[in-house]
């Protein structure tokens, strides 16, 4: 063989040692070389399993959709190369079949209501909106409206609402709607949707699943009902995440129930100290017995498994203050994300809801002294104990 040759075929494609690697590898292949013809003819009429070209299937993203499936307990999964990936191909799918209009949550992840209003509008696809914590709103929305998926997260952000998820499912199902559940902040650890009626699960796996800040996914669980649609579509349009990425990911999720557990238990600890500063007027956390929502929590989260994060107000402070005592921490990471190893803080009013107007974030309850902590894995004596020093100058 001529070097130029060379340089293209040796190395490759080694007969497989027979040996079984321990941890899925890194499959960087774009597409697959089969043994026959008749076999590749096989896969691509998908009577045979098997891998054809990366934008249908790749090994490495395989091996973490049917991790995060198990974890779901779904009929199969997608693995996207973002959250929001994810999140636009769930809608499509829910409505291929179904009428064009989405029935979102008032307390919605910021750049899921622009997907609905700058991408999808302009394609025909309407949307309304409606409180998920009023359920007789929900289903005077199902009844008044022709829907075709209702689009809403476990625990809202960033006033940590859970909506009747059970509840919500049955009307979506006697209403004909597919309910579209961004399970981010709740993980399978707390709420499994599927189990309670919902069709689709969609992560942003950028957060509590992969969890070290280090890697950006996202991930749809889907029902039967929806999965042939689902992988049909992703073979055309290819939102797939890249397998370094799916890697990183899968290794984070071998971890995530331990480390959500501890963030759980910080989170509650972290609340009840936030109660005790004079410094603190709100403090919103799933676990309190006073939540609004107290009673669907009980029956849906584990006990004393309520969620990492915590958001608090700061009494009295406008924006400056705000400021000046974000940029007094040494510790907590002021970044935007959440779910990872290391405690984050976030300034909703200037971040998540940075483009809602002034008068309807008040209206939403997001003020100006409102801060949003993801709390993370470290001792909680030392999460305290940066927010203390920079308290203390409030
Ligand atoms: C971060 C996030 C998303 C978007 O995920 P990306 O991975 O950033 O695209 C969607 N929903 C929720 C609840 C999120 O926190």
């Amino acid at each position: 063989m001529k070097i130029q040759t060379k340089a293209v075929h040796c190395g490759e494609r080694k007969k497989a040692p027979g040996q079984i690697p321990v941890s899925t590898p890194i499959h960087t292949s774009s597409s697959y070389v089969c043994q026959s013809s008749e076999e590749l003819d096989r896969i691509f009429e998908g009577s045979e399993p098997g891998f054809a070209y990366s934008r249908y299937t790749n090994p490495t993203n395989e091996a973490l959709e049917e991790q995060v499936t198990a974890l779901e307990n779904g009929h199969g999964a997608l693995a996207c190369a973002s959250g929001m990936a994810a999140l636009e191909m769930a809608v499509r799918v829910a409505l291929l079949d179904r009428p064009k209009r989405v029935l979102v949550a008032k307390a919605i992840y910021g750049a899921t209501l622009k997907m609905l209003h700058q991408v999808m509008e302009p394609f025909g696809v309407e949307n309304d909106e409606v409180d998920t914590c009023d359920l007789s709103a929900v289903e005077a929305a199902l009844k008044e409206k022709k829907t075709g998926a209702l689009l809403m997260e476990t625990i809202s952000n960033p006033l940590l609402r859970v909506g009747a998820l059970d509840e919500i499912a049955k009307l979506c199902r006697a209403n004909g709607a597919a309910l579209i559940v961004d399970n981010t902040f709740a993980t399978p650890l707390l709420v499994r949707p599927l189990e309670l009626g919902a069709h689709l699960v969609v992560h942003s796996a950028t957060k509590y699943l992969a969890g070290h800040g280090d890697v950006l996914g996202g991930i749809i669980v889907s029902d039967q009902e929806h999965y042939e649609t689902l992988r049909r579509l992703s073979r055309i349009v290819g939102p797939v995440l890249g397998p370094f990425e799916s890697y990183l990911t899968m290794r984070g999720v071998k971890t995530f129930a331990l480390r959500m557990e501890r963030q759980c238990q910080n989170a509650a600890l972290l609340a009840a100290w936030l109660r005790r500063q004079p410094q603190v007027a709100g403090v919103y956390h799933p676990g309190d017995p006073a939540h609004p929502d107290a009673a669907i929590i009980r029956r849906l989260l584990p006990s004393g498994l309520a969620g990492g994060m915590v958001s608090f107000e700061i009494r009295d402070a406008d924006k400056a203050k705000v400021f000046a005592f974000l940029d007094r921490l040494k510790m907590i990471v002021r970044a935007t994300s959440l779910g990872d190893v290391h405690t984050m803080i976030l300034h909703p009013w200037i971040s998540s809801h940075r483009d809602i107007p002034p008068k309807q974030k008040e209206r939403l309850g997001i003020g100006v002294n409102l801060v949003r902590v993801s709390v993370g894995i470290e001792d909680i004596d030392d999460i305290t104990a940066d927010l203390a020093q920079a308290l203390a100058g409030c």
